[in-house]
């Protein structure tokens, strides 16, 4: 009998062949034999697939895809979203360097985030971006003095902070009055009238993004009731508007959530939206990328605690950890959000093997650095772990910590898988400092 359940790994692009876990047609042990571990291996026909059932959701209303960078800025899997032909959406300025070396048009970007730099503004200006979605009214006059200055017309958007629970981790819910995020819906109205008659600011259309991880559709459809009475609020005065940019949030599979029904939803959205001549715009990053990714680790040590004395919730005196060579600085999900990511060993196990309870670790010097908790498997050192689910805010959390070297990342197409990110080296850590 397997100790394998495979409901785990029904949203996930990795798969057992003849006992071993595969991501389309290569072996994951191949991979760690060729690259070294830790690793992220990325399913090039998942990007397309997860990309495709947004399209189809949407077709038949005027829209546009802007993929959030921030999910996963690897330039590999940017360029792979520009030639589906989706727009992005960057929180810096960093992310349109990136977006641009991919080879995206400017003109399909657009530009969130609270704390946009005046020179990150003139980088947007200078490249053309498509729209900088604004959130506060300090952003707004900034905008519109550095477009004076560099000659240009700044198309925005104003980010509303429609105040709806979008239900998710506090860490990642940004639609509330109490988040950082957007204008506030009283203070929208006098702002666009300010933006409206601003010789150096182009109005084009109207924002919000509530949060990531949504599972139930209903905060997504209250936001974007507020946002339609703005719209029309905003056309009784004269000021017209020709986009609708939703933003991103919708939830994956992770553990056993269903995943974000986008077909019911974008109904609901095409009703609500259909004659109304808007051109819908939205921000998707984990949708498309989460279930794509896995990340592959390989067992150090195994601490098997003392199995004779009493394990109950306050004592961890019989506890078991697997020490692996990822660690929190590759991926850092579980210990910010304590977050739950799906682990198998990539060889299948049988149950008749020796199965314990283990907390699955990293070597970081911090007790927060763990990868999951309380998994049953069968373990021996240098076993090839696979970490499902990490293709979204794997990679892009990624730090040095502990003076630690990045993962490799490798994209794997078919029968073929290629490196599109070569493990950093120590020399590559130290070449920014000087004594
Ligand atoms: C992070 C972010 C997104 C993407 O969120 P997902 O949950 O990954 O879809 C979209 N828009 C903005 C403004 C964001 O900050």
């Amino acid at each position: 009998m397997l100790t394998v359940s495979p409901e785990l790994l029904r949203a996930s692009a990795a798969h057992f062949v003849e006992g071993e876990l595969a991501i389309e047609d290569v072996a994951l042990a191949d991979i760690a034999d060729a690259v070294g571990t830790p690793v992220y291996v990325y399913s090039s026909a998942m990007f397309s697939s997860q990309y495709q059932l947004l399209v189809e959701a949407l077709k038949g209303l005027p829209n546009r895809l802007h993929y959030a960078v921030k999910a996963n800025s690897t330039l590999a899997v940017l360029k792979q979203f520009a030639d589906l032909g989706a727009g992005f959406d960057i929180v810096s300025g960093g992310e349109l360097s990136r977006v641009l070396t991919a080879g995206g048009d400017p003109a399909h970007v657009v530009f969130s985030g609270v704390g946009k730099s005046t020179e990150e503004i003139d980088f947007a200006l200078k490249t053309e971006i498509e729209c900088f979605n604004v959130e506060s009214a300090g952003e707004l006059a900034r905008i519109s003095e550095r477009a004076n200055v560099l000659g240009k017309m700044a198309p925005i958007a104003l980010r509303i902070n429609p105040n709806v629970d979008a239900q998710t981790h506090p860490y990642i819910s940004t639609g509330l009055r109490e988040n950082k995020f957007g204008i506030a819906q009283e203070n929208a109205l006098a702002l666009y009238r300010l933006a409206a008659a601003d010789p150096h600011i182009q109005v084009r259309g109207i924002a919000c993004h509530i949060g990531s991880q949504i599972g139930d559709p209903q905060p997504l459809f209250d936001a974007l009731e507020q946002l339609l009475a703005l719209v029309d609020a905003l056309k009784n005065e004269g000021i017209v508007l020709t986009d609708i940019d939703l933003g991103g949030g919708f939830g994956v599979t992770y553990d056993e959530e269903p995943a974000f029904d986008v077909t019911a939803w974008g109904d609901r959205v095409k009703e609500r939206l259909g004659d109304r001549g808007l051109q819908l715009s939205i921000e998707p990053g984990r949708f498309l990328t989460a279930n794509a990714g896995v990340l592959l680790t390989r067992v150090e040590y195994l601490k098997v605690g003392d199995e004779h004395s009493v394990s109950n919730e306050t004592s961890s005196a019989g506890k078991h950890f697997a020490v692996v060579d990822a660690a929190m600085n590759d991926l850092l999900r579980p210990s910010l959000y304590q977050a739950w990511h799906g682990v198998l060993p990539v060889k299948q196990q049988n149950t008749d093997g020796n199965t314990r309870t283990w907390d699955i670790v990293g070597p970081i010097c911090e007790s927060g650095d763990w990868l999951a908790k309380d998994r049953q498997m069968s373990l021996s050192v240098g076993d090839l772990l696979c970490v499902l689910s990490a293709g979204a805010y794997g990679s892009t959390l990624s730090s040095n910590y502990n003076t630690r070297p990045r993962a490799a990342e490798v994209i794997v197409d078919g029968a073929a898988f290629r490196l599109v990110r070569r493990r950093e080296s120590l020399q590559d850590l130290l070449t920014t400092e000087m004594l």
